[in-house]
């Protein structure tokens, strides 16, 4: 059954050129958004400077262009958006859901504890009371030792208590950055996101998203997560494992790979017919008119299919 009045989005951030999978995720949410006779919108997740690369947002957008992908907004920038991410921490400070963080990265690494997650910070500056503003310090959510119950619509049912697994997060980092679970919650609030598609590595951010939504009486969107696509060598393929910008040549060949990748049956015919940039059309009308998201592999990560 399609969805009503469905706002999907693509959230890369400008670290480097569009690779393959990032590529892949936007075709999902394309898809998604398409499918269900929705809008389909871009953010441009600039909001961390150290890791951006001059130039790389537009490189991005002209990519997503030259595959015809048709964004219903103009994109939006999160580094526009600061004073909408501080007013929020602000009213989570407010609520006394939030405090200021003194430890340092080595009083991190002596009381850090371990949890299913990985790593939970065990609450040392929770009561200290410290001056939330000051930027040199970071700002930690509280969270409650409640379980957080969603459906995602890939991985099905899940649970996560955030007190126990992951302790008090850090929400807003000094010098004045936002998280990206912050920012992102706002700006799927602020720009109506009906449903959230990402790749898997995202998420663990989930329950956060889900909390931070609670906090600040937010809509609470749906969640569809993707499996992450893999290099040769087993790595995500991102930026800082060297994924190669993607090729504005054969983009039809690429787009089937993304739609093989994503557990869509691409009829041999079209396959064989559209290795160039002029069959695109066509294969997005087959893509969106045939797209099915229980096809997806309900697996963490994919390695590209070969051929
Ligand atoms: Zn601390």
């Amino acid at each position: 059954m399609k969805q009503q009045n469905y706002i999907g989005r693509f959230a890369p951030s400008p670290s480097g050129p569009l690779h393959y999978g990032s590529l892949v995720a936007a075709t999902a949410s394309y898809l998604q958004a398409k499918y269900n006779n929705g809008k389909w919108l871009v953010r441009i997740e600039d909001i961390d400077p150290p890791r951006e690369v001059a130039g790389a947002a537009n490189e991005i957008l002209k990519t997503l262009e030259h595959f015809q992908f048709e964004w219903d907004q103009t994109p939006l920038y999160q580094s526009t958006r600061r004073e909408q991410y501080r007013s929020a921490v602000n009213s989570l400070i407010q609520q006394n859901q939030a405090y200021a963080c003194s430890c340092s990265r080595k009083d991190l690494a002596n009381n850090i504890q371990k949890s299913e997650l990985g790593k939970r910070y065990p609450g040392t500056c929770a009561n200290k009371q410290l001056n939330t503003r000051e930027t040199s310090l970071n700002l930690r959510l509280r969270t409650k030792n409640e379980n957080i119950n969603f459906q995602d619509i890939t991985y099905g049912k899940l649970r996560h208590n955030l007190l126990k697994e992951i302790g008090d997060i850090i929400i807003y980092r000094k010098l004045d950055l936002p998280s990206y679970a912050l920012a992102v919650t706002i700006d799927d609030a602020y720009q109506g996101i009906t449903e959230v598609v990402r790749g898997y590595d995202l998420l663990a951010f989930t329950p956060i998203q889900i909390y931070l939504c609670q906090l600040l009486q937010l809509p609470i969107p749906k969640f569809l997560h993707i499996p992450i696509i893999l290099n040769q060598q087993g790595q995500k393929l991102s930026k800082q494992t060297g994924a190669d910008a993607i090729s504005k040549q054969n983009c039809g060949s690429v787009l089937v790979q993304a739609l093989k990748d994503l557990g869509q049956p691409v009829p041999e015919n079209l396959e064989k017919e559209s290795s160039g940039n002029d069959e695109l059309g066509q294969i997005w009308n087959w893509a969106i008119k045939h797209w099915n998201v229980d096809n997806i592999p309900k697996i963490k990560q994919v390695y590209p299919s070969q051929n």
